[in-house]
């Protein structure tokens, strides 16, 4: 009795064999240039911003060279996976507009000719490899009672081997027919383990395209590559997949190069071409103390990716900000193409940042500003209304009420100018930004008496301004009239002679109108507040 026969008793119903499954896989007519990418999440009810920067990552790869996205969802590891969770995925995808070539939609249907595009429904392909592994002596049937933990692998250890052993072989990795046989007739379930050939002494080189040639121990354990409800852990379904996928690029995390040795091995066993591997540095976030961590779920709420929706980041401004992570030449191109789409900004595999990237919401707000800052007043409504309408409602009614008034809103020291005021980063800021709009401010005055005097003077004469310029005819005027400087120049020659200047004026008016120091055109202000409201404002 051989190993074939083993195979064949553990293994009765797979008949396919691996030359089989690649029929179903053709070679992709791509060009070598062309990258396959892809994005592969777990799903466990969020997405994480370090998986949304490999995705993203992956999704620049594929659409500069011309190639494919394609998205696998990787829900083998069934503790994990949450009810909703899958939901979740696609839901936080599809805000962002990722458009992935080939995946499964949500109620099931495979886009592309490489499905399934869920682990979960490949269970019959995973066999028919490790079928084959077992066949030719590669793999083999585990019995171990916790066979998913260590125990029995350690005790072996200690018995056969000396202290420095590094080989983590598992007892069942010489089983004869007869003992698997046993096994099988006492109704014992099994896993199937990777048999690896090293002896612990091995050190392997290996090639990574962010980090360049990388050398760790070779791996020496008999890791499991089926566990006994049939299901693979990750490096196997990886190999597997990605190979049948044609992927040419993996894009992940860099926390996956301490089991890249195994993985290595893995490759090697089956007869796959080893695939190019891009460890991404994780994403880490200073604290108060300025010390770097890696950004967390439990602490950091921007860990995220649905922290950006809800508070109405535009999704250009986090591509923006994830593009300047990943590239330190973005901000340059930027610079010197201002008014260019980042879809426009290319770069290479082997460019990806390999120095950590520290998340910086400051930074982000930054270029959210500048994103902003290029939108119409009717985009940016129209933008302000979508997030109110999901996660405001109440404010979506009012600005939908008013589309006319709350677009002026929109578009006051924007709508062409040049250079547009640059103090909003996002939706959920603005009510507050424009809380004199929605209401009646409190106004605090530093010298009251004599932002009074001012007030009732303008009051008196207050009649609508047609332009801005006619409006601030009218306050010098009466500013002049009060002993205010009106010329600049003057004052500043003998500021003594004055109450002021004409900006402390205009100041006393914008506190009023406002109850804010710095606001956009007053006089745009005025004209959607109208008459009666402005005049009730500058009586205090
Ligand atoms: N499911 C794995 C994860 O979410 C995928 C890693 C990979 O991209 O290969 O970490």
């Amino acid at each position: 009795m051989n190993n074939k026969d083993i195979a064949d008793l553990i293994f009765p119903d797979v008949t396919l064999t691996p030359e089989e499954i690649f029929k179903r896989y053709p070679k992709r007519n791509l060009q070598k240039d062309q990258y396959v990418t892809r994005f592969a999440p777990s799903p466990t009810g969020l997405v994480h911003i370090g998986n949304f920067f490999q995705a993203f990552i992956s999704y620049n790869l594929a659409r500069n060279s011309n190639g494919v996205l394609f998205l696998r969802v990787e829900d083998t590891d069934r503790k994990r996976e949450k009810a909703e969770a899958k939901k979740v995925l696609y839901d936080v995808l599809g805000r962002f507009g990722l458009d992935f070539d080939e995946y499964q939609t949500l109620d099931g249907k495979d886009i592309g000719d490489y499905g399934p595009y869920v682990q979960s429904q490949r269970n019959d392909i995973y066999k028919v490899f490790a079928k084959k592994l077992v066949e030719e002596g590669k793999a083999f049937p585990c019995f171990c009672k916790k066979t998913e933990g260590k125990e029995d692998v350690l005790k072996l250890r200690e018995s056969k081997f000396d202290e420095n052993d590094e080989r983590e072989y598992d007892p069942c990795r010489d089983l004869t027919y007869e003992e698997v046989k046993k096994h099988l007739d006492n109704g014992e379930t099994f896993a199937i383990r990777f048999k690896t050939k090293n002896k612990g002494d091995e050190r392997i080189k290996f090639k990574d395209i962010i980090k360049g040639e990388l050398e760790a121990k070779a791996n020496a354990k008999d890791f499991i590559i089926l566990k006994s409800d049939g299901t693979p852990p990750y490096a196997f379904a990886h190999a597997i997949d990605d190979t049948l996928m044609g992927t040419t690029i993996v894009v992940r995390g860099e926390e996956y190069i301490a089991s890249a040795p195994a993985h290595i091995e893995l490759f090697e066993a089956l007869g796959f071409k080893l695939i190019d591997y891009c460890h991404n540095p994780l994403i880490y976030k200073l604290n108060e103390q300025g010390n770097r961590r890696k950004i967390s779920k439990r602490y950091d709420p921007e860990s995220n990716m649905m922290f950006f929706i809800e508070n109405g980041y535009p999704n250009d401004a986090v591509f923006e900000y994830l593009l300047n992570m990943i590239s330190s030449h973005f901000e340059i191109w930027r610079k010197n193409n201002p008014t260019l789409n980042w879809r426009e900004f290319k770069f290479k595999p082997n460019e990806i940042t390999a120095v950590t990237p520290i998340f910086d919401l400051v930074k982000l707000n930054d270029i959210s500003k500048n994103v902003i800052a290029t939108y119409s007043g009717e985009q940016l409504y129209n933008n302000w209304v979508k997030w109110a309408e999901e996660f405001d409602a109440p404010l979506a009614e009012v600005l939908k009420g008013d589309r006319e008034k709350y677009t002026k809103v929109c578009s006051m020291d924007r709508d062409g100018r040049p250079k547009p005021r640059k103090d909003i980063y996002n939706y959920k800021m603005m009510k507050d930004k424009f809380h004199y709009i929605f209401e009646r401010p409190v106004s605090n005055f530093e010298e009251k008496e004599k932002a009074k005097e001012l007030l009732d003077a303008y009051l008196q004469n207050f009649k609508m301004p047609t332009s801005n310029e006619e409006w601030f005819e009218d306050v010098k005027q009466v500013a002049g009239k009060l002993g205010y400087a009106t010329d600049n120049k003057l004052y500043k020659e003998n500021p003594d002679a004055f109450k002021g200047n004409i900006a402390k004026a205009c100041e006393f008016i914008r506190i009023a109108i406002t109850g804010e120091k710095d606001s956009p055109t007053l006089f745009n202000i005025i004209e959607i507040l109208g008459e009666e409201e402005t005049r009730k404002r500058l009586s205090i």
